[in-house]
């Protein structure tokens, strides 16, 4: 699935070299949702959206523990990470109504990890020709939707559970 994580590759490396903390740790200890894009807060995992998202709707789950391996989170916040996947999954239906929807973890830079330090569970909407359609203009992606619109009616969504 790397071929998935790629497009915005490119434009997130050159963020990365401006970083020198972990981006999870940072959001989950921001005290601003909106800006650090976190849709939603649980007991041991948090919803954020990507900054760079492959279509709308693109969200990344982890847990708040700073670990590079899933083996090494414990089997409630494992647990507790698949009950949010499964949200994410009812959320974005009703939300985006996608005609599929991916789900992924890579586990090291060879894997395709952006962030390979602490793991994160992509989930995202897919539709009919959305790959075809990035391959046809390159580099260039299409994001029909702003990232504050999306946090917007996705952290609603969240609450309104
Ligand atoms: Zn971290």
């Amino acid at each position: 699935m790397g071929h998935l994580w790629t497009p915005w590759r490119s434009t997130y490396l050159k963020d990365k070299r401006d970083r020198t903390a972990c981006i999870f740790c940072l959001a989950a200890a921001s005290t601003g949702d909106e800006e650090s894009l976190i849709v939603h807060r649980a007991r041991l995992n948090f919803i954020i959206l990507n900054r760079y998202p492959y279509t709308s709707g693109h969200l990344m789950i982890a847990p708040y523990q700073h670990v590079s391996r899933l083996q090494q989170v414990d089997d409630e916040t494992s647990a507790e990470m698949m009950r949010l996947v499964r949200r994410s999954e009812q959320l974005l239906e009703q939300t985006y109504q996608p005609q599929g929807i991916n789900l992924g973890m890579n586990l090291g830079e060879a894997a395709g990890a952006g962030i390979e330090q602490h793991i994160h569970m992509h989930v995202l909407p897919r539709w009919f020709g959305d790959a075809n359609f990035m391959t046809s203009v390159g580099s260039t992606r299409i994001i029909p939707e702003e990232l504050s619109v999306t946090w917007a009616r996705l952290s609603h969504a969240f609450q309104d559970e």
